[in-house]
């Protein structure tokens, strides 16, 4: 039973609740250029997923095959006192690896490549929650190794992991203030909006997944302060709405100063040393400042309402695409679902350009409905769709009514 899908729906529900809050008590925690962009990078990182994930699955279940110390049964995880302690054990030594993870992508440049994906959104909502990096299959794995070294059995673990990511949606939200005790014990709203902050007294702070003990423990803890109200963000804002760009900003950044600095140690030492350290050399020479967070301004082109309503037709396609492509991944696997998630990535690369009033959009998006979408269906496998007249007849009417519409933002 795979926890996250079945997540979805309750995901979207609450996402979709909140939004009407949102616009009821006009609180403006929502701009649909921003919730978009997040969605987007959620969809790729599941997207891409379906190519990447089994290698972390073929680490751990070499790891629990050849080295585990302990011949841990399956049957031991009952409903029994001593199954549900077990239980209990596994999820609280899966938080604390994920606090070890997620504390490491914050404070070690190449981890934090991957991770920074996640905190890019200038907006703090639900759909922040699914903002998520592509390349975190990278190193993510090796945080988790100690739990198959000891030999906990692989779906115990599956399911754990399943409940400490979905623990962690309901908490980006700023329509629940404090909690009194629970902030004290678990990771809260109040808790993890002083982790995406980028004020300076907030930064590195709160790395909990389900419990905040950990921050408190190893010194790592920062309650929120009602006299200095989070901003959002990164100190090196992403600037654009491209979800793909969104994965490779940090490491260019890091190449870039890797290919210009002098010494070889340098070269290799700034993915591994602490994030935001930056060769000597390479930092005279292309000095870099932060965001000055008195004169902060959220990244927003302005878009007419045409264009806007384009965007987010065309983006409820992306993710009606998306929910098919998770169908036919669940049955066929990932050689099946090649194309469409080819044709899906450029479409959420479209939905950027037009997002931020690129000149080259329109003729983008153009491409991809008259180009990317016949050649697209004309490639896919037999096993996802048989292309009848009518399926055709569907193709040609989205084609040509995205096209008249498109003419007109
Ligand atoms: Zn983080
Ligand atoms: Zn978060």
């Amino acid at each position: 039973m795979d926890l996250i899908a079945l997540a979805v729906p309750f995901f979207l529900l609450l996402l979709l609740i909140e939004l009407l809050v949102d616009r009821l008590k006009k609180t403006g925690h929502y701009r649909s250029n921003d919730a978009i962009n997040s969605l987007s990078a959620g969809v790729l990182s599941t997207t891409t997923g379906y190519f990447t994930k089994f290698l972390q699955w073929m680490i751990w279940g070499f790891v629990l095959s050849n080295f585990a110390l302990f011949d841990m049964q399956r049957s031991w995880f009952d409903s029994s006192p001593q199954g549900i302690s077990l239980w209990i054990l596994a999820a609280v030594a899966w938080d604390f690896c994920y606090y070890w993870n997620h504390r490491l992508g914050h404070e070690m440049s190449i981890l934090w490549a991957a991770h920074a994906v996640h905190h890019q959104s200038e907006d703090y909502n639900l759909s922040t929650a699914l903002r998520q990096s592509s390349s975190s299959f990278l190193f993510g794995w090796i945080f988790y190794v100690p739990l198959f070294l000891l030999g906990f059995p692989v779906d115990v673990l599956i399911t754990v992991g399943a409940i400490n990511l979905i623990y962690q949606f309901w908490v980006h939200t700023q329509h629940i203030g404090r909690m009194g005790l629970l902030d004290r014990i678990l990771v809260t709203p109040s808790n993890h909006r002083v982790h995406h902050a980028q004020n300076e007294r907030y930064i590195d702070k709160n790395y909990g997944g389900i419990f905040i003990l950990w921050d408190r423990l190893f010194g790592s803890f920062a309650e929120e302060d009602a006299d200095e109200p989070v901003i959002f963000g990164v100190r090196k804002p992403l600037a654009n709405w491209n979800p793909l760009w969104a994965n490779f900003q940090v490491y260019n950044y890091l190449l870039f100063d890797a290919i210009n600095t002098r010494r070889w140690q340098d070269k290799i030492g700034i993915w591994f040393r602490r994030t935001g350290w930056r060769p000597a050399d390479v930092n005279s020479r292309f000095p870099k400042r932060h965001t000055d967070l008195e004169k902060f301004r959220k990244f927003n082109p302005q878009l007419s309402m045409a264009r806007r309503r384009y965007v987010m037709a065309q983006f409820f396609v992306a993710v009606l695409v998306a929910l098919f492509i998770a169908e036919v991944f669940a049955a066929s696997g990932a050689r099946v679902v090649l194309v469409p998630c080819l044709f899906l990535w450029s479409q959420l690369y479209t939905l950027g350009l037009l997002n931020e009033d690129r000149l080259s959009a329109v003729r983008f998006e153009y491409l991809r409905l008259l180009v990317v979408v016949p050649i697209g269906f004309l490639a896919l496998d037999s096993a996802i769709v048989t292309m009848t007249p009518a399926v055709w007849s569907i193709i040609a009417s989205y084609v040509l009514v995205s096209a008249l519409c498109l003419r007109k933002c």
